[in-house]
């Protein structure tokens, strides 16, 4: 099978900002692939059949692929899926993540909390990555899509440590090694792969720790004195999506409102 228009997959897309990326490349002319863990069709006014439902009242169009992304056992019905019903991934986006579902200070943090976060957040896109990047190369060898792009959605915390989250910051640290080594092995076949860098983004992730960060953004955290949306993430996905970074493989993008200025 193959489909005549470009076919995006992003992962974790129900909410946040996975959310807003889908919509910013429907936009953009891709077929997006939602994907969750929950997506129910008779609910069509949460997760990932209300994105749906919005790129395709915007005149855009979206399908919806359940599976989790943390348990490889998805992984085969999720390349199945996009083989047989369009036979081309011209973008993935790997978003999906969680934080610990507690705060813990890194001396008193459990192994079940690290196993979670780095399954989900490292384990498990890095084997989705290896499976699809392998489809993508078939396809582009093919001549079923121009090429192929990879975006990992990490964090400002791959490189800012956090002690009451420490298995979180490892996972992201490692996702962007990941962007790293694919990008070295696909290089060879002109696919770019790219990773995103989100500082604080107003999104369910972060709802429940907006207090303290609507405080430090008060008292002068990041330069751009907001916090950071889902369609400013999106925006750099997007442009990503467009090509624009095709000469900068392996690169970061940090949409972090100026995070990153060391200020005197
Ligand atoms: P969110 O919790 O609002 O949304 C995440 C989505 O991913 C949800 O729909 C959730 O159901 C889905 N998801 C979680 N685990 C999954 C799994 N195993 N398989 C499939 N889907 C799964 O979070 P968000 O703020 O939109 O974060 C999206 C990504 O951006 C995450 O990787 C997160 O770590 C990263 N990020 C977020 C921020 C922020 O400030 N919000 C900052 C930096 C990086």
């Amino acid at each position: 099978m193959s489909c005549d228009q470009r076919v995006a997959l992003v992962t974790g897309s129900g909410q946040g900002i996975g959310r807003g990326v889908a919509i910013g490349l429907a936009r953009d002319g891709y077929l997006v692939i939602l994907n969750s863990r929950s997506a129910d069709p008779n609910n069509p006014n949460v997760g990932a059949y209300e994105v749906k439902n919005v790129i395709e009242t915007d005149g855009g169009a979206a399908d919806v692929i359940r599976g989790d992304v943390g348990h490889l056992e998805d992984h085969e019905q999720i390349e199945t899926v996009i083989a047989e019903k369009y036979g081309r991934l011209d973008l993935l986006v790997n978003n999906a993540g969680v934080a610990p579902a507690v705060r813990a200070d890194i001396l008193e943090a459990t192994p079940e909390s690290y196993d979670r976060v780095m399954g989900i957040n490292l384990r498990g896109p890095y084997f989705l990555t290896q499976r699809l990047a392998r489809r993508m190369i078939e396809w582009k060898q093919d001549g079923a899509m121009e090429t192929g792009r990879i975006c990992f959605i990490t964090s400002i915390s791959a490189y800012t440590a956090s002690i009451s989250r420490g298995e979180y910051c490892i996972s992201k640290a490692g996702l962007s090694m990941a962007t790293l080594l694919f990008a070295d092995r696909l290089a060879e076949y002109d696919m770019p792969v790219i990773e995103i860098r989100p500082g604080i983004i107003a999104t369910p992730m972060t709802a429940g720790v907006k207090g303290k960060y609507d405080k430090l953004i008060a008292e002068g955290l990041l330069p751009n004195r907001r916090w950071g949306t889902p369609d400013d993430v999106a925006r750099a996905v997007c442009a990503v999506g467009r090509g624009d970074f095709d000469y900068s493989t392996g690169e970061q993008i940090d949409v972090s409102g100026g995070f990153n200025i060391r200020r005197l």
